[in-house]
């Protein structure tokens, strides 16, 4: 792995974080977006900590090791981070995680629904249902409650976690933001569909696997990265 290719990394990751802020993922200087390094696959690379997910650049981000500290960077630590270096120790086949406290996520959680495939961006998560992290919705602060969660996720693209928000994991940065993106929607979609009052009717199990593939295939999910990459604002200075 070149240097250069490791600093295309960093750019990408803070380019991710700034989508997420742009699609509504942020919480004022809360959540994060993190990457397993691409030079040492026990550590990673995520958002700092007093900053917003659209004010996130290279220069910002910092490293976690596998001891759970800070390795490099500048920028504070998220206390959080546990939710992060919990997921990449259980799943190899990982390379970034978003943290969000997306609203509509919030939302549907406390409602306790069975996610339902709606739309399209519902295939993702259902059927089966989507993983939930139920024990606490208090922060998660240590070791302990990063590898709970991350046994809650199990081999699933997202989990989320009543009282708090989401999690979303990818093989790479792309797939994990987009992820969150879709599932935040997902969840819009039933609340609103929900407070309509009537029954709701939603893909069966054949339909949701079928629109699954066809709808978030990795040339669907290229075409709506770019899209995203071209609407992004410059980040202020
Ligand atoms: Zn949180």
């Amino acid at each position: 792995m070149s240097g250069s290719e490791s600093s295309a990394q960093l750019d990408e990751l803070a380019t991710g974080c700034r989508i997420l802020g742009a699609t509504g993922m942020g919480d004022m200087v809360w959540g994060h977006l993190s990457a397993r390094d691409s030079e040492d696959a026990t550590s990673f690379w995520m958002k700092s900590a007093g900053y917003g997910m659209e004010e996130m650049t290279p220069d910002l981000l910092v490293k976690v090791g596998p001891e759970g500290t800070k390795t490099a960077g500048a920028g504070r630590l998220h206390l959080e981070h546990f939710i992060h270096g919990g997921v990449y120790a259980a799943r190899s086949d990982v390379g970034a995680v978003v943290h969000s406290h997306a609203e509509s996520a919030v939302a549907f959680a406390a409602t306790g629904m069975a996610l339902r495939p709606i739309g399209h961006e519902g295939t993702l998560f259902s059927p089966p249902d989507i993983a939930r992290f139920t024990s606490t919705g208090d922060l998660i602060r240590t070791r302990e409650l990063g590898e709970q969660l991350a046994a809650s996720l199990g081999d699933r693209n997202a989990i989320l976690l009543h009282r708090h928000g989401l999690v979303t994991v990818g093989k790479d940065i792309r797939t994990a933001v987009l992820t969150a993106v879709f599932l935040d929607k997902a969840c819009r979609l039933q609340l609103q569909a929900a407070a309509a009052g009537t029954p709701l009717s939603w893909s069966d199990e054949d339909e949701a696997l079928a629109k699954r593939g066809r709808c978030y295939s990795d040339k669907q999910l290229d075409d709506a990265w770019g899209y995203l990459l071209r609407g992004l604002d410059p980040v202020r200075t």
